[in-house]
């Protein structure tokens, strides 16, 4: 037990909570971050874009090579992936990113905690080990919930993650497979199928809505899904997964449409949950909305006074950049400068081409009676597009 006070705890040390820490400390705020695992960066740096950005750029450069010849480059010799050290070199970009964030913190005098936070009443938090037991009790002013989100796991399908998994052990394999389906074709599935293609691997989305990247603008997932057809990445929209099962070292799926098919592997792409439970939510009285995310005002401020929440855990985007924006937004209102936090968003999606957008497509706003105009530049008369090859 001790009795540590500061002005401002932050829990969760990805993209927004780091951010957030750096930001109160830099405020004059004495500032902790909790993370429960043993380095910091969360999601985006050990699970998501920057080891997906590391794997991508080899694939990308993989493919780029396949058209040497008509940029005019004869290559003698074959191109072989090395999967081990595609590995490495992403390990080590890693590592290096996750010493820079301890480095940020320490330089910031912010004090680092490992376990799991967990609240304990007003002003109390307690950090705990893997088995619930409390480690430190501190005490503070203020907190930042920045407790992220996990990818969601469908009950009832193979839990072997040899062979159906999630981002999560994707981004981590030790070998590729040769044939794979992605369930869900959005960004993840999009991105995943882009980034394995590449290296040899056998791709199939199943997605059971009409197109790919459902939500966003239609046109732009119609020029992708065209992309992944001339690169051999099949598709099968409209369709669901029944079911599926793991027989002789194989996942066998049967699809909605009654064809079955088997696979090496799974990858499980359809959303992600908040991380909110077990972190004692309740002793505080914060409130969840229906979708299991913490419900919040417009400055991040949660139904209880002085907590507030950012990132992945409130649902209002789930975005690296804009988990960053709230931590910096969040810090201002707790620090005493109340700021609404509605400035629109822009997105990527790291396919090949790259899709890119903000605010509302056209079909939101067609939705919503805005009357707009629509502006088209193909790329095929690009001069710079025709320049580096990729019409
Ligand atoms: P998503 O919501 O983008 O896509 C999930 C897809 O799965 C949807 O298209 C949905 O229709 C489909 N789906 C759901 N259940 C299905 C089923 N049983 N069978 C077939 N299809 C099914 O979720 P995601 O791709 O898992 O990404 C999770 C979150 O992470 C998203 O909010 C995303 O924005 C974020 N993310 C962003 C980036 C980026 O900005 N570049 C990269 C990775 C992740």
């Amino acid at each position: 037990m001790s009795n540590k006070h500061f002005d401002l705890v932050v829990i969760g040390s990805g993209p927004g909570g780091y951010i957030a820490a750096l930001k109160a400390a830099e405020r004059g705020a004495s500032t902790a971050i909790i993370e429960r695992h043993p380095f910091y960066g969360g999601t985006c740096l050990n699970w998501g874009c920057i080891p997906s950005k590391a794997l991508l750029a080899t694939a990308e450069l993989s493919h780029e090579i396949g058209h040497a010849k008509e940029m005019g480059l004869d290559l003698t010799g074959e191109v072989t992936v090395n999967w081990t050290r595609v590995q490495k070199r992403k390990d080590k970009i890693l590592t290096k990113l996750r010493g820079g964030i301890k480095g940020l913190l320490a330089a910031r005098k912010v004090v680092g905690y490992q376990g799991l936070g967990v609240l304990d009443g007003e002003g109390r938090v307690v950090i705990t080990n893997d088995d619930g037991s409390a480690k430190e009790t501190i005490t503070t002013d203020r907190v930042i919930l920045a407790t992220g989100s996990t990818p969601v796991r469908i009950p009832g399908w193979p839990t072997d993650t040899n062979f159906v998994c999630t981002s999560d052990e994707s981004l981590h394999w030790d070998t590729l497979p040769k044939k794979l389906l992605i369930v869900g074709g959005g960004v993840i599935g999009c991105e995943f199928a882009c980034m394995l293609q590449p290296f040899g691997v056998d791709v199939t989305i199943v997605e059971m809505m009409p197109k790919l990247l459902p939500g966003m603008d239609g046109s732009l997932a119609d020029e992708l899904a065209k992309v992944f057809k001339s690169r051999g990445i099949k598709c099968l929209l409209s369709t669901r997964v029944e079911d599926m099962g793991i027989k002789d070292d194989a996942v066998n799926v049967r699809f909605g449409d009654g064809n079955s098919d088997t696979f090496d592997r799974v990858l499980v792409a359809v959303g992600r949950r908040p991380a909110t439970s077990g972190i004692g939510l309740d002793t505080v009285g914060i409130k969840l909305n229906d979708r299991g995310f913490i419900e919040t005002d417009d400055t991040l401020l949660t139904a209880r006074k002085k907590y507030y929440a950012i990132g992945d855990a409130n649902g209002k985007c789930l975005l690296a950049h804009a988990a960053s924006a709230h931590g910096v937004s969040a810090v201002e209102s707790a620090l005493g400068h109340p700021r609404a936090f509605d400035s629109p968003i822009p997105f990527a999606v790291y396919t090949f081409p790259e899709v890119a957008g903000v605010g509302l497509t056209h079909e939101e706003a067609h939705a919503r009676g805005i009357p707009i105009s629509v502006g088209l530049f193909p790329l095929g008369h690009l001069g710079k597009a025709m320049a580096v090859g990729d019409t």
